[in-house]
């Protein structure tokens, strides 16, 4: 029996006899794919949004994530559901195959992450956060961020959050009093609290790609004194392995009716328990120029619905 979480034929009249996306596939960039192609991605993401997202949507309702003032404990399930869905390479469904994505037209990519959606919405959030994380760093980053970062998160190794609120500014991002101050070495030192961040600390993922906006001292007053930065959870090693802990600290876990099974934290950055190099401040890379922070950080809240 097909799964009851959409109508398939529904979707499939959408895409093939209203939007007729085959059509897509004389463009150069689709040339590889055809009908099949996009039944056969569609029919993986049923698959797994029926056999492992969708079973433990009630139990990771029922038990929200704990925090036992080291690490988050989540049910188990929301893991395996993940290492699945890794596996199936649709992280990088409509990314670049250079970065190792599939290259689907956007619309086939959207519609396999329906299904995610639909089967259990708390789950979804970690890998529709790091695609739009992802995809934020292939507009804006450098090559060598696209490398570090964006590449084990298309992988499913990395997670992605991005982390705008603070205690005191919510709407208000013009109030963001987030420092980020410059090292000789070009890399920065992030210090201040950011709240209500989606996916900020858990043990899901071998390091956690944070999109953090910050202000660097000097910076005009206002939006356009915010520039973006990245503060992963564990700084890279040389030899690209993941290396010691960066100074991001979980402080709390925040709790939201009707949206329980994402972990959402409340972090410091730059408290101090996990200084390194002997500088206080959590290590820190720009992401383009200075002071362009919250125009690219719209690139990933217009795409992460559920941030
Ligand atoms: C489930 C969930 C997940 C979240 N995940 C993230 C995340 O991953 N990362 C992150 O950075 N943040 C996250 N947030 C925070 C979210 O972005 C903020 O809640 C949002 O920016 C609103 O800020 P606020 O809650 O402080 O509300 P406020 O800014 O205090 O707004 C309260 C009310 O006042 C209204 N208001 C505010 N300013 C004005 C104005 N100038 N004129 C008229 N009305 C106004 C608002 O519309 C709203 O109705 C999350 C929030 C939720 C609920």
């Amino acid at each position: 029996m097909r799964s009851l979480l959409l109508s398939r034929r529904d979707l499939d009249f959408l895409l093939n006899d209203w939007l007729q996306v085959e059509k897509l596939t004389s463009r150069p960039r689709f040339a590889a794919h055809d009908r099949d192609t996009f039944a056969a991605v569609l029919d993986l993401a049923e698959e797994v949004a029926t056999e492992h997202f969708a079973p433990h949507r009630k139990l990771s309702d029922a038990h929200e994530p704990v925090f036992d003032g080291e690490r988050v404990h989540l049910p188990a399930e929301v893991g395996e559901a993940l290492r699945v869905l890794a596996g199936t390479g649709m992280i990088g469904a409509a990314m670049d195959e250079s970065v190792g994505g599939m290259q689907l037209p956007q619309v086939v990519a959207q519609a396999c992450f329906l299904w995610l959606h639909a089967a259990n919405v708390g789950t979804a959030a970690y890998p529709f956060l790091t695609v739009a994380n992802a995809n934020l760093l292939l507009a804006h980053g450098s090559p060598e961020q696209v490398d570090t970062w964006v590449r084990p998160m298309v992988e499913g190794r990395f997670t992605g959050t991005m982390c705008l609120s603070e205690p005191q500014a919510g709407s208000s991002l013009s109030d963001v009093t987030t420092r980020a101050e410059a090292r000789p070495d070009g890399t920065y030192r992030v210090t201040g609290t950011k709240m209500w961040i989606s996916g900020g600390d858990h043990e899901l993922s071998e390091n956690i790609v944070h999109l953090v906006l910050a202000r660097i001292p000097g910076s005009p007053p206002g939006v356009r004194g915010i520039s973006l930065f990245v503060v992963p959870r564990f700084l890279m090693a040389a030899d690209g392995a993941v290396g010691e802990r960066n100074d991001v600290v979980l402080a709390g876990l925040n709790h939201k009716m009707g949206y329980r099974g994402t972990v959402n934290t409340l972090l410091n950055f730059g408290e101090g328990r996990f200084t390194t190099g002997g500088e206080p401040g959590a290590v820190g890379y720009l992401v383009g120029e200075p002071g362009q922070g919250l125009a690219q950080m719209f690139h990933m809240m217009n795409e992460a619905r559920v941030g």
